[in-house]
């Protein structure tokens, strides 16, 4: 049966209580009152909030990238075009592609 930790609302007290999902929540131990609140204090809910902030930062960074890579490169081959010919860029640096559609 899992355990679960609860507050007591009446009177303050902390205690831990063993019962099925399903069971009406246990009385205080210390006072008896039934006003008690569920206390959540599992690891997985702590990891799974890191977990999600760490994959939204690398998403964001990965499309800064993208779009600082699609405002640099025309300007790339133009310079590069401009010292060694169009043939010459075309040829050895197929992946700088002056028209958008990439
Ligand atoms: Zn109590």
């Amino acid at each position: 049966m899992p355990r679960y930790d609860y507050r007591c609302e009446n009177c303050g007290h902390q205690f831990e209580a063993k019962h099925g999902f399903n069971d009406p929540t246990p009385a205080c131990p210390n006072c008896e009152a039934h006003n008690v609140q569920r206390l959540i204090t599992t690891m997985p809910a702590v990891k799974k909030g890191m977990s999600a902030d760490a994959g939204h930062g690398g998403t964001a960074s990965k499309e800064q990238l993208r779009s600082k890579w699609a405002e640099e490169t025309p300007k790339l081959r133009e310079k590069l075009v401009s010292k060694l010919g169009e043939d010459m860029v075309s040829k050895n640096l197929p992946e700088l592609k002056s028209s958008s559609d990439a």
